[in-house]
């Protein structure tokens, strides 16, 4: 092995993922902590990518009555409309609401998508062992894992929407099934960027 090109792991050396210190291995030692924060400390997560692929299916599915089902039920005058997400950006945007279809549009439909699609791409890659992107890659995971907080904010449109709107006495918005579909594929795709190993991008090349 290269001298000059010796990786952490070759190295000995552990990177804890809660404060990103870095320790020595001890050898024969079976779990090691964290000297500093007291984290259980692994060259890999374990069975990273396997967990991964379980939980972007998971997604995938999830998407789907996420997306095909209605999202919020309109009452207008006493007549009901289930409204998917497709449907309640249509709507808002004859309302001229565009601000709140354009946050619709991305929350629930650009992102979800970008963070699926995106995860598969970098597991795909890293199984067919590109040696290329490293680091655009990695950026792309960390943008990925940042958007997750931010996925849930067309629940709470909805539920502003629904306070705001249950305000007047001619028109009442209740959620519909898609509501908890949208909230699993949020839950199920932060849970996948979790398991997954930024280092085994680097790994492969
Ligand atoms: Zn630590």
């Amino acid at each position: 092995m290269d001298k000059e090109r010796l990786t952490a792991r070759e190295a000995g050396l552990l990177n804890c993922l809660d404060c990103h210190m870095l320790t020595t291995k001890r050898d024969g030692a079976l779990q090691m902590r964290c000297p500093h924060c007291g984290a259980r400390l692994h060259l890999r997560k374990s069975n990273g990518m396997a967990r991964t692929w379980a939980l972007l299916i998971t997604s995938l599915i999830l998407l789907l009555p996420a997306n095909l089902l209605p999202i919020m039920t309109v009452t207008y005058l006493g007549e009901k409309e289930p409204n998917t997400i497709i449907e309640g950006i249509e709507h808002f945007i004859q309302s001229g609401d565009y601000f709140i279809a354009i946050i619709i549009f991305f929350a629930s439909i650009l992102v979800p998508i970008f963070k699926v699609a995106g995860i598969m791409l970098i597991m795909i890659s890293i199984q067919k062992r590109w040696k290329t992107w490293l680091k655009h890659r990695t950026l792309m995971f960390r943008i990925i894992k940042f958007i997750g907080r931010w996925s849930m904010l067309d629940i709470f449109v909805i539920a502003v929407m629904v306070a705001l709107v249950n305000l007047g006495t001619l028109t009442s918005i209740t959620p519909a099934p898609a509501a908890t579909y949208f909230a699993a594929v949020v839950i199920s795709t932060i849970l996948a960027s979790n398991t997954f190993d930024t280092r085994l991008i680097w790994e492969g090349a």
